[in-house]
């Protein structure tokens, strides 16, 4: 999908229906927004604007000097002069070769600065960006814009920009020079070119659709492949004996791919055929009436003249033909720089206050004032909720799947602002605070364990990269962590693989906890997995956890009765209000929600991490 709709796209040459659809629109504010990003690299462009000038003079001057190689050189019979000529005319192509290289090399420096530059400011905006953009928005379109997009914009510089400038001054010079010599072959000239450039271009659409075709085609097979031969994908196949259909489905996707391809690359071959022998009547023509306003009519027209404007003609046909492209690269272009501004544009939702504030200790204190909160207006998920969580205590939340728990513990280290009441860290509004400063005293174990493809010791440096081994070894101790990293071969340098794969779900968690405890934060949040583990691998989180519950200022989402047990106080959500709170022994007689969720779920986990426990003391 992003390469179709970047400027590197198959042919390259059309707009898609879907450009045609979303042209942008091309407002002064527009174009001096782009022009903004080549002013720093104003002096360099100068340079290159004076490059390209010269190199298409010089490119242009041998075709012009020809005319006198014949003339003075041929047919004067001066073998002097005609060495001298051919020395100069060999000495301005290498001059405009040599001048060419210099161009291209300030042409892609601006580029890549400039692109440096935007990926750069795009990177930093977007770790700006709030969940709510990351959730709401697809990965693969933000990578996109990351890169393909803006590699765009370097094609935009080197190719777009340029080829205008070099094609129009080509242009130029070219017809300058034919009028000087001819202006009657210079006008069949002028006729002569778009005649021929015009239906090249038409028989180059039919064959750009087709290529396009192809391009989805192998978009297809890409995503068969991705899909089937991936770690999970191959699972789901192999349990599923999915292997036959896959096989057809992916042999089909083939074929056509074959079939395209070859009609792809015969499409208006026999058109091409027609197009270059009648390409051929230009130079043909010029020969013709030249030779008849020689003999007949205009003795000054040599034949080195003919012979110039015959070679200038054929010079005449690139350019024409990229200038008719122009067009749809404009549009591209600025489709391109709209697209990325758009994301430029997109408003920081959750940024520091000026003069946030940066307290000199955290306590973990925590309080919810009558908070409100929904992601889409038409739904809201948190109704009027309150609590208080004092320095030294836990809570428990619980409730049923869906009634907004984890969305409670997003809105503390600010993933979400509330949209009405208060979420106050230590009594002071988090919106106060410093963005930095408050996430730092909050560590949060979420349900998705997320660790990076490096060592165990990478993911857990990345909660304090100065760490010592004493720190890394305290931190997996308590995790329940540090007999499983250093029974590995390569124990705290074992790779944990993509997004921690090669982990256990109960690995990654307590290695993530180890993660947070190094951090040593104020607060301690964790979301506990639903996903069942199995019991042995559930005890050992446990005992990870209940120390720490004793021991911190800690928030848990819980769905195993002895994390419920440990805390100080429960909170029962169900469909984002507090319906019941206090201790266990108060709630389970009450006959409420939170019986109901103890007798569905937490009387049979309970049960198993009894038996778990029976089983451990009698292999003891
Ligand atoms: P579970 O125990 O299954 O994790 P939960 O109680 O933590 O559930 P939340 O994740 O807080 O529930 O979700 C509460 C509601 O908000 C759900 O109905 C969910 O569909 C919705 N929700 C969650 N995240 C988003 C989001 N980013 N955008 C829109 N809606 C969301």
């Amino acid at each position: 999908m992003s390469m179709r709709r970047g400027l590197g796209g198959p042919g390259g040459r059309y707009l898609t229906e879907e450009e045609m659809a979303n042209k942008p629109k091309v407002t002064k504010e527009l174009l001096v927004r782009v022009f903004s990003y080549l002013k720093p690299y104003w002096k360099q462009l100068l340079l290159v604007l004076a490059a390209i000038a010269a190199s298409s003079v010089f490119s242009l001057y041998p075709s012009i000097l020809t005319g006198r190689i014949i003339d003075e050189g041929l047919i004067g019979r001066d073998l002097n002069a005609l060495i001298k000529l051919i020395i100069l005319s060999l000495a301005v192509t290498f001059g405009a070769n040599l001048i060419g290289v210099l161009e291209s090399y300030m042409n892609t420096w601006i580029a890549q600065h400039i692109t440096f530059d935007m990926r750069n400011t795009m990177f930093r905006h977007l770790q700006q960006m709030s969940q709510r953009f990351f959730t709401s928005n697809n990965q693969g379109d933000i990578i996109t814009r990351m890169t393909s997009d803006i590699s765009g914009v370097q094609m935009v510089i080197t190719n777009t920009f340029t080829s205008i400038l070099s094609n129009s001054i080509t242009l130029i010079i070219a017809l300058i020079a034919m009028y000087r010599k001819n202006w009657v072959l210079a006008t069949i000239g002028i006729i002569i070119v778009p005649l021929f450039t015009i239906p090249t271009r038409s028989a180059g659409k039919t064959r750009w659709n087709l290529t396009r075709e192809a391009q989805e085609c192998s978009d297809e097979i890409n995503g068969i492949l991705n899909e089937t031969l991936s770690v999970s994908g191959q699972m789901l196949v192999k349990l599923f004996c999915r292997e036959e259909a896959e096989y057809q489905k992916y042999e089909k996707a083939n074929e056509r791919m074959i079939k395209l391809n070859i009609k792809e690359s015969m499409a208006g071959r026999w058109f091409r055929v027609v197009i270059s022998t009648f390409t051929s009547i230009g130079p043909m023509l010029l020969y013709l009436v030249g030779g008849i306003l020689m003999m007949k009519y205009d003795s000054n027209l040599t034949v080195g003249d003919i012979t110039v404007l015959v070679a200038l003609l054929g010079r005449m046909y690139g350019p024409v033909n990229s200038l008719l492209n122009i067009q749809v690269e404009w549009i591209r272009s600025m489709a391109l720089f709209t697209r990325i501004f758009e994301y430029f544009d997109m408003p920081v939702e959750i940024k520091n206050k000026e003069n946030a504030l940066v307290p000199k200790e955290a306590h973990g204190n925590v309080s919810f004032e009558n908070v409100c909160f929904h992601y889409d207006p038409e739904r809201e998920i948190l109704k009027d909720v309150s609590f208080t969580l004092e320095s030294g205590h836990s809570i428990a939340i619980v409730g049923p799947s869906g009634s907004g728990k984890s969305t409670m513990i997003n809105l503390i280290p600010r993933l979400y602002d509330v949209t009405a009441g208060s979420v106050k860290f230590d009594g002071v509004d988090v919106r106060d605070l410093d963005l930095v400063y408050l996430r730092s005293n909050i560590g949060v174990v979420t349900q998705d364990t997320y660790l990076f493809n490096g060592t165990i010791r990478d993911n857990l440096l990345y909660a304090k990269p100065d760490a010592s081994e004493e720190e890394l070894i305290e931190a997996c101790k308590k995790a329940n962590i540090h007999d499983f990293i250093t029974a590995q071969p390569e124990g705290y340098d074992t790779i944990v693989g993509n997004r921690g794969l090669k982990l256990s779900g109960g690995e990654k968690q307590r290695v993530s906890i180890a993660r947070v405890l190094l951090k040593d934060p104020a607060l301690l949040i964790f979301d506990e997995a639903t996903a069942s583990l199995d019991s042995i691998s559930e005890a050992k989180i446990q005992e990870a956890i209940d120390p720490l519950v004793d021991s911190r200022t800690s928030i848990l989402i819980a769905h195993r009765l002895s994390t419920i047990l440990a805390a100080d106080e429960i909170l029962v959500v169900k469909d984002g209000e507090i319906v019941e709170r206090g201790r266990h022994s108060d709630l389970v007689q009450a006959g409420g929600v939170y019986t109901e969720l103890y007798e569905t779920q937490f009387a049979k986990a309970a049960e198993l991490e009894r038996q778990v426990r029976e089983e451990q003391l009698a292999a003891a």
